[in-house]
This record gives C-alpha cells, sequence and structure tokens, in this order.
C-alpha cells in the first residue's frame, strides 16, 4: 500500500470565533494548491462553517468524539456528527484529553473505532510524559499506548498516529532530531510486527509539539517523520503556511 501525501494538520485546541475564519481564507490564497495534505481541527462550532469555507482544498476535522453514535450525553459529539457537519478526520487521545478527561487508552480506543465507524481517519496521539522520558520508560509508554489505544482493522487509509511529547506541547521544548527519529523508527516497527510492513507503511506518522516555521525543515527532515500535529503556530496562516511550506521541501 502506498503512503498517503504528506500531512500539515492543525489543531486549534479552544481557540477561534467565526471572525478567524479569515485565516483559512488566507490559507487557501497562500498554501491552497499546495502538493501536501492540509488539515485544520477547528473546535467544533467552526466544523461546519470551516468546512464550506475551506471547500476541497483545506480538510476539516474535529478534536474529540465521543464513542457512541448518539445518545445522552451531554456537551458531547459523536463522530458521526462531525461527519455530517463536513469534518473528514478527527484527533483521539491528545494529551490534554487524557489529563483533563482521565481518557484512557481504553477509552480512545473506543473512539478512534467510532470515528472509523463515521467513515472519518482518525488521527490517534501518544507521547511520553517528562517524568517518563527521564526514567528512559518512552518506547515503553509508546508501546502500551499503541497496544491499548490502536484497534484491530488499522490501514494506511483510516489511521494516523501524531508523536506527541506531552513536555513539548506548548513549551516551546522540542525533542532532538535523534530522539524523534528513534520514536518514530520505534512506531514504525511496532505497527510493522502488528499490522504487516505495507500497512504500516502506509500508515503517516506526524510529529508534535512545538513545532513552529523555525524548527520544521529540521524536524521533516528526519526519517519517518511524514508531517506535523501543530497547535499554536496553526493558528495564524502565516505561521502555519512557513510550516506548510517546509514540508513540501
Ligand atoms: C498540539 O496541541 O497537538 C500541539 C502540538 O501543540 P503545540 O504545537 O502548540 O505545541
Amino acid at each position: 500500500m502506498e503512503r498517503h501525501r504528506k500531512l500539515a494538520a492543525g489543531n486549534w485546541k479552544m481557540n477561534g470565533l467565526s471572525d478567524h475564519l479569515g485565516e483559512i481564507a488566507a490559507l487557501i490564497g497562500s498554501h491552497g494548491d499546495a502538493t501536501c495534505e492540509i488539515l485544520i481541527c477547528p473546535p467544533a462550532t467552526l466544523v461546519a462553517p470551516m468546512a464550506a469555507h475551506a471547500g476541497s482544498r483545506i480538510a476539516v476535522g474535529g478534536q474529540d468524539c465521543h464513542a457512541e453514535a448518539n445518545g445522552a450525553h451531554t456537551g458531547d459529539i459523536s463522530a458521526e456528527m462531525l461527519r455530517d457537519a463536513g469534518a473528514t478526520y478527527v484527533i483521539t487521545g491528545h494529551s490534554e484529553r487524557r489529563a483533563d478527561h482521565g481518557e484512557s487508552d481504553e477509552a480512545v480506543r473506543a473512539k478512534t473505532e467510532a470515528g472509523w465507524k463515521a467513515g472519518l481517519v482518525v488521527i490517534l496521539c501518544i507521547g511520553e510524559t517528562l517524568d517518563q522520558r527521564e526514567a528512559g520508560e518512552t518506547l515503553s509508554v509508546i508501546d502500551g499506548q499503541l497496544a491499548g489505544s490502536v484497534p484491530e482493522g488499522a490501514t494506511g487509509d483510516n489511521l494516523v498516529i501524531a508523536y506527541e511529547p506531552v513536555w513539548a506541547i506548548g513549551t516551546g521544548k522540542v525533542p532532538s532530531v535523534e530522539q524523534i527519529a528513534e520514536v518514530h523508527d520505534h512506531i514504525r516497527k511496532t505497527l510493522s510486527e502488528r499490522f504487516g510492513t505495507g500497512t504500516a507503511d502506509a500508515v503517516r506518522l506526524l510529529y508534535g509539539g512545538s513545532v513552529k516555521p523555525g524548527n520544521a525543515s529540521e524536524i521533516f527532515a528526519v526519517d519517518n517523520v511524514d508531517g506535523a500535529l501543530v497547535g499554536g503556530a496553526s493558528l495564524k496562516a502565516d505561521d502555519f503556511g512557513g510550516i506548510i511550506s517546509a514540508l513540501e521541501g
């Protein structure tokens, strides 16, 4: 199976009102014909208007979904609803969800299955805390998260893995290229042992954590890095555009 186009994915988190959609117009103007795939995951309130704005040039995704398609879950949103609003992707297992909402690997797995059932591509996030890295546990944490949260049935069409060291998210701290390479190689190998080399090669592996226009080229030059999941620097078309240009090489 062939690997898909490289992916520049933006996670706006709990940021953005409707007037922020101008950033999408600016991004389409500057990078609408990029060779890599561009995705923005805005807050749920902006999924439908952004999908209408973005047309086919920028994909739109949710930041989380419930494991069920509907029901008595006040305040939650289902994968089916995201799809209905125009999303084609959803993020699961972001460390802020794991920390703020106590999401376990089992919950992330169920949400990932729900995303697939609704026809969404899932960007599943994994990554170690600083304490875990300093204790030399990084690869075993990654192994546990992959085994616990990636469901059977993963393919290059339905799954993207984002390696996001928790200590690098929103902190300005970035792992060395050697550290990124070690983890990305390990993820590819682990996926290959479970799903076969063809599938493992087709699943895109994103790095996430303080990616900026100034450090993106160095990160994208690392083997087995197929793009980035970007928080803060995805909010402004200029910054995100710089990262997209770096990904195009
Ligand atoms: C993220 O939230 O997924 C992220 C990588 O954030 P930042 O780029 O701001 O570190």
